[in-house]
C-alpha cells in the first residue's frame, strides 16, 4: 500500500522574530561544544556585521540559553534580555557603514537542537541557537569549530577544513542566510561516491549496501534531472545526506537531514522517493536561488514541490504526477475551507503551520502547474532555465520570477500572476 505522505516538513516557522534590523550580517565564527550528560550546547560566537542605519542599539533573537559573557572590542556597552531578544546598547553611536564584531558565549538547550545518546544536530530554527537575524535575504559567511567524542563524525556547511585542538573546522566559500546553517555530531558511518564530477556523501547508521545503493542512485538520477531542467550544475561541489532516526526533512546549505521514518517506504516502493528528491531540489531552488524575504517563500517551497512532481512524472509517468496534483489540491483546500486563500506573496501571519503549507507548498505548486498549462511546456521550461541561470547564488522576489517567465512567453502573464501571486 502506498504511504500517504502529508508532511513536507522542511524549513518552517510562523513569522520572523524581528521585522527589520539595523545591521547586515557578514561573518560568523561558531565554536560548538556539546555536553551529552546535560544535553546542552556551549556556543562561543564571534559575529561581524555592518551597520546599515546609524545606531547604538542592536537586537538579536535569543531563547532558552544562558549568556555567560558578551564582549565588544573597544566599546562601552551593556546588554539585557527582553521578550526573547538580546538588546545590546552601546555608549557611542555606530555610524552607517561601520563594522562591529561581537563575541558572545552562552550555554543551554535552544530550540532547534536535537540531542540523543548517539547524535546531536540542528534541525530547523537556526536563529534560535545561532543568534542570527531571521531574514532569508541576509546572507553571511560562517566557519564552524565543532567538538565531538572520539570516533564520531561531524558534518556542517561547506567542507571540513582541518582538525585542530580537538575541534573540527568546517566552512563554505559561499554565504548563506542563517536558516541554512546547521551541524550534525554523531556515531555515524560515511559512504562516498562520485557522479557528474561531484562528490556525494551519505552518513548513517547500519544502512545496508542495498539501501545505500538506492539512496545514491535516486540522488544521481534526480541531480541529472534538475541539472537538465535548470540548465545549471548542482550548485555545490559536494552534496551530503545525513540519515537520522525519526521524522526529519530539512535542507541545509550543502547537506540535508533525512529521517528514516520518511525514507523507509522508498526501500520497498521505489516511487515513494519524495524526501530525497525534495531536499535535493532545494540545492537549486531555496539554497542557491533564495527568496529575498519570507513574503516570497513560495519561490523556495512551491517551486521545489513542483520540481518533485515533475521529477516523478519523468521517472514514474503521468499517473504519479496526477497523484501529486490531487494531493496538492486536497492540501490547498484546507486554506480555502478556512477562508484563508491568501496570494502566494504574503507578508501577514498564518493562523497555523498547516495553512501556511497549504499556501506556500501546495498553492505554489498548483500555480506553477497552471502557469505551465498557460505558457505551454516549451516556453515554461525555457523560463525556468532563464530564471535559474539569472538568479543562481542570488536572492529573488516574485517579480523577478515573473519577469524571467514573461521573457520566454508571447502571452501576457500579468493576469495569471495577479490571480495567484499578488
Ligand atoms: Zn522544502
Amino acid at each position: 500500500m502506498k504511504t500517504f505522505l502529508f508532511f513536507y516538513t522542511c524549513f518552517f516557522f510562523a513569522k520572523p522574530l524581528i521585522a527589520s534590523t539595523s545591521y547586515d550580517l557578514e561573518s560568523y565564527e561558531v565554536k560548538l561544544t556539546p555536553f551529552f550528560d546535560k544535553k546542552e550546547l556551549e556556543v562561543d560566537l564571534k559575529i561581524t556585521f555592518q551597520v546599515t542605519e546609524s545606531n547604538n542599539k542592536f537586537i538579536f533573537p535569543i531563547e532558552e540559553v544562558t549568556i555567560k559573557s558578551v564582549d565588544i572590542e573597544s566599546q562601552k556597552f551593556n546588554w539585557i534580555i527582553k521578550s526573547k531578544k538580546m538588546i545590546l546598547s552601546l555608549k557611542n553611536q555606530i555610524k552607517k557603514g561601520e563594522r562591529l564584531t561581537v563575541n558572545i558565549l552562552y550555554t543551554g538547550k535552544p530550540k532547534g537542537i536535537v540531542f540523543s545518546n548517539s547524535v546531536v544536530f540542528a534541525d530547523y530554527d537556526s536563529c534560535k541557537w545561532l543568534l542570527c537575524n531571521d531574514d532569508s535575504g541576509d546572507k553571511f559567511y560562517a566557519d564552524f569549530y565543532i567538538k565531538a567524542p572520539v570516533g564520531w563524525k561531524v558534518i556542517a556547511n561547506g567542507k571540513e577544513i582541518e582538525f585542530k585542538n580537538g575541534f573540527y573546522r568546517w566552512g563554505a566559500e559561499r554565504s548563506f542566510p542563517g536558516y541554512l546553517f546547521g551541524f550534525v555530531i554523531g556515531k555515524l558511518e560515511k559512504e562516498e561516491r562520485q557522479n557528474l564530477s561531484k562528490s556525494f556523501f551519505i552518513f548513517g547508521n547500519n544502512l545496508s549496501q542495498n539501501q545505500l545503493n538506492k539512496i545514491f542512485q535516486k540522488t544521481f538520477s534526480a541531480t541529472k534531472f534538475f541539472k537538465d531542467k535548470s540548465g545549471i550544475d548542482l550548485p555545490t561541489n559536494t552534496y551530503t545526506q545525513v540519515i537520522l532516526p525519526g521524522y526529519i526533512a530539512q535542507e541545509k546549505s550543502t547537506f540535508s537531514l533525512l529521517g528514516l521514518k520518511y525514507l523507509d517506504p522508498m526501500f520497498s516502493d521505489p516511487t515513494e522517493d519524495w524526501l530525497i528528491v525534495h531536499e535535493l531540489a532545494h540545492q537549486w531552488w531555496g539554497n542557491s536561488i533564495i527568496c529575498a524575504n519570507w513574503d516570497h517563500f513560495w519561490l523556495n517551497e512551491g517551486l521545489t514541490t513542483f520540481m518533485v512532481a515533475s521529477y516523478k512524472k519523468h521517472q514514474w509517468g503521468e499517473s504519479q504526477y496526477e497523484r501529486e496534483i490531487s494531493l496538492a489540491k486536497r492540501r490547498y483546500q484546507i486554506a480555502i475551507d478556512n477562508n484563508f486563500d491568501v496570494p502566494l506573496t504574503y507578508s501577514g501571519t498564518y493562523p497555523s503551520l498547516k495553512i501556511k503549507r497549504a499556501i506556500v507548498y501546495s498553492k505554489g505548486f498548483l500555480f506553477l502547474e497552471a502557469l505551465k498549462q498557460y505558457m505551454g511546456d516549451v516556453d515554461f521550461w525555457a523560463g525556468i532555465k532563464e530564471y535559474s541561470n539569472e538568479y543562481k547564488d542570488k536572492t529573488v522576489t516574485s517579480k523577478n520570477f515573473q519577469i524571467k517567465m514573461q521573457k520566454m512567453s508571447d502571452k501576457k502573464l500579468e493576469g495569471i500572476f495577479n490571480d495567484w501571486v499578488y
